[in-house]
C-alpha cells in the first residue's frame, strides 16, 4: 500500500523530458522542508492535503484510465506512455520500487523524482531518476545523500532548484568539483519569484557552467501555480 497525494495527466515540465505529455503519481509525505516548497499539501506536516492509501495495481489502473479517457486520435502511431513518480519524497515509501516495476512491466517509460536525501539504489533499472541536490537557499543544504553520485546511470539527471545567483554559483561549484557534467544532464531550475528566469538565463550565458541547461517549470508557465497540472 502506498500513500498517494494525487494522480493526474499533464505536461512534463521540469526535466530533460520537458514538454512531453506525462502522467504523474504524487506520493504523500516528505522528510525535508524546503523554504520554497510548492507542494506543501503533499508533505504530511499539517500544511494541507491528506494521503489516499492505494495498492500498486490500483495506482497503475488509475494512470491507465487517465490515458484511456484521453483517447488516441484515429490512425495515430502507438506512443510509449510516460509516467513520473514524484512527491513529497517517493523513496520514503517501501513499495515505490514495486510501483516503478508495475509500470515498466506494462511498457511505460518511467521517471522518478527524488529530493536526493535517500538512497536511489533500490529503484529498478530502466527508470529515469531525477535526483535533486538542495542548495543553501532551500534551507536543506547538506541533505544530499552523497553515495547517490556513484549510483547515477544512463538516463538519470541531476536537478538544482535555485533561489538566487548565490545558489547558482554554489551549484556550479558542486558539479565542477565532482566532474558531474560528464555523468548526466544537469538542470538549473530557478525558483520564481526570488530568482527570475531571465536573471538566471543571463548569468548562464555569461558563465556557461559545464553541462548545465536551464529548466523552467513549464507547467506553471502554461497553467500557473496550482495543483493537478
Ligand atoms: S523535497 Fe520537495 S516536497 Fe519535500 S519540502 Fe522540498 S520541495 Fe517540498
Amino acid at each position: 500500500m502506498l500513500n498517494v497525494s494525487e494522480i493526474f495527466l499533464s505536461i512534463q515540465g521540469e526535466s530533460a523530458q520537458s514538454g512531453r505529455p506525462c502522467s504523474f503519481v504524487r506520493l504523500f509525505g516528505c522528510n525535508l522542508r524546503c523554504v520554497w516548497c510548492d507542494t506543501k499539501y503533499a508533505r504530511g506536516d499539517g500544511a494541507g492535503g491528506a494521503p489516499s492509501p492505494m495498492p500498486v495495481p490500483a495506482i497503475v489502473a488509475a494512470v491507465e484510465k487517465l490515458y484511456a479517457d484521453a483517447g488516441t486520435p484515429p490512425g495515430a502511431a502507438p506512443v510509449r506512455r510516460l509516467v513520473e513518480i514524484t512527491g513529497g519524497e517517493p523513496l520514503l515509501q517501501r513499495e515505490t520500487a514495486a510501483l516503478c516495476a508495475g509500470f515498466l512491466d506494462l511498457g511505460y517509460e518511467v521517471m522518478l523524482e527524488t529530493n536526493g536525501s535517500l538512497d536511489i539504489g533500490a529503484i529498478p533499472a530502466g527508470v529515469r531518476r531525477v535526483v535533486d541536490v538542495k542548495c543553501p537557499g532551500s534551507g536543506e543544504e547538506g541533505s544530499f545523500f552523497a553515495d547517490n553520485i556513484g549510483r547515477l546511470r544512463a538516463g538519470d539527471e541531476l536537478k538544482f532548484v535555485l533561489a538566487s545567483i548565490g545558489d547558482a554559483v554554489w551549484a556550479a561549484e558542486f558539479c565542477a568539483r565532482r566532474g558531474l557534467a560528464a555523468r548526466c544532464p544537469i538542470i538549473f531550475s530557478p525558483s520564481a519569484p526570488s530568482l527570475p528566469y531571465r536573471t538566471l538565463a543571463e548569468w548562464m550565458v555569461k558563465t556557461r557552467p559545464a553541462g548545465v541547461r536551464l529548466g523552467i517549470q513549464l507547467h506553471k508557465a502554461i497553467w500557473g501555480d496550482r495543483r493537478g497540472v
